[in-house]
């Protein structure tokens, strides 16, 4: 019999860590690979940041703190949703955890029953389904096509209800197509939502800063009959460039934050007291880093999006926020060039031509893949012509 328990044998593990892992492997084996795996922004965290941190260290700020954290951060948690969001809450309806994703699973864990459904709309973020299967959930993935613009539709979303949905994932702008939701378009999906009223809504807002062409951004508990059961997601990990210091946090319904802050009381505790203080400056600091920052991206998202509808087979849309595309590589695939799926076409990509990107079958579409362009232009631009080569060569 197998030590390893049930519901672990549910899941699989993360495949965008795993190119990343593999990437560096190559690396490390001597090859010159440019991985465009990693969910993370290559910049630096702010210096200001940086300094709230060294300070909370010399001023004896790390003994433990309360579980779901500091008063200071929920406070500016709350003058931030204040300020970016108009939304108001009170304290107890905050909860920060060790990064946006022990947030998620701390919700999933503390509100599924075994069998609820949970709707992901695909392309998902790799995370979503594991996490559900792993509570006891089912996963109801939706397919949303290029046609739609890699988003739910309402009637898609009416279609995917059943008497068993307990929650909506949606996720503006989008891992892993960079696609946002207008406010028109939420809105649209809200009129499905206000009639369902036993759903709960997971708004993932990750990538809340990091969007362009005077994209709006609107999350769906600014709808003042959606908000009471709306579970809003956000972290200073990518608008701050603060991956490595986990600091994630969620505002909702006082039951679940609750049981976010039960779940953690008798697993990790606080996240760390330092990165707490450093999440503090990040969010009440100076902001102005963040456009330039969007800035520096766009030029990328502009080259990439660019270089890749000039090879022969790959089509790509522009999106309006986060650091990824999502191409579709469909006009490889086929007997000329022997690649069937897009997990054949990165396998290939790689192995040929070092490149790591990651398959769209990893996010729920397959046909497609994914490109971070969260790193160097110098990088993309010897990227882009290693992919342009690998492209020609199967025709
Ligand atoms: N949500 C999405 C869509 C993401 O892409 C990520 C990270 O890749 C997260 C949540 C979790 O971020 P973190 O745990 O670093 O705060």
């Amino acid at each position: 019999m197998s030590i390893i328990s049930d519901s672990l044998k549910r899941i699989k593990p993360s495949p965008t860590i795993a190119v990343t892992q593999k990437a560096r492997e190559l690396r490390a084996a001597g090859k010159d690979v440019i991985g465009l795996g990693a969910g993370e922004p290559d910049f630096d965290t702010p210096d200001n940041v940086k300094n709230a941190a060294i300070k909370a260290i010399k001023s004896g700020d790390t003994k433990y703190t309360a579980v779901d954290g500091t008063p200071a951060l929920k406070k500016a948690i709350i003058a931030k949703f204040k300020r970016e969001n108009k939304l108001s809450y009170s304290t107890d309806q905050i909860t920060v955890g060790t990064g946006g994703k022990q947030v998620l699973y701390n919700a999933f864990m503390a509100t599924l029953n075994k069998g609820d459904e949970v709707i992901i709309p695909a392309p998902f973020w790799v995370s979503y389904p594991d996490m559900v299967l792993l509570a006891g959930g089912k996963p109801k993935i939706v397919k949303c096509t290029e046609q739609e613009g890699f988003k739910l539709t309402p009637s898609k979303l009416r279609k995917a209800i059943t008497k068993k949905t307990k929650w909506l994932i949606l996720n503006s702008p989008s891992n892993p197509t960079g696609a946002g939701y207008t406010k028109k378009e939420i809105e649209e999906l809200a009129k499905v939502l206000v009639k369902n009223k036993k759903i709960h809504i997971l708004s993932d807002d990750i990538y809340e800063h990091i969007k362009y062409d005077n994209f709006n951004f609107y999350t769906i508990a600014q709808n003042s009959k959606l908000k009471g059961r709306t579970l809003t997601m956000n972290g200073v990990s990518k608008s701050y460039a603060m991956t490595g210091w986990r600091i994630g946090y969620a505002a909702g319904p006082k039951d679940i934050i609750k049981a976010i802050g039960k779940i953690q009381s008798q697993s990790t505790s606080n996240p760390s007291s330092i990165s707490q203080a450093a999440a503090v400056e990040a969010l009440n600091g100076n902001q102005g880093f963040i456009q330039k920052r969007s800035k520096a991206f766009k030029e990328r998202r502009d080259f990439v999006v660019k270089s890749l509808n000039n090879i022969k087979g790959i089509k790509c849309l522009t999106p309006n926020g986060a650091f990824y595309v999502f191409p579709s590589c469909k006009g490889l695939l086929n007997k000329k060039t022997k690649l069937k799926t897009d997990t054949d076409f990165v396998q290939k990509l790689l192995e040929k031509s070092n490149v790591a990107v990651v398959q769209g079958s990893a996010f729920g579409l397959d046909g497609y893949f994914r490109i971070s362009y969260a790193t160097s232009m110098q990088n993309l631009k010897k990227a882009m012509e290693r992919i342009k080569t690998f492209c020609e060569s199967l025709s």
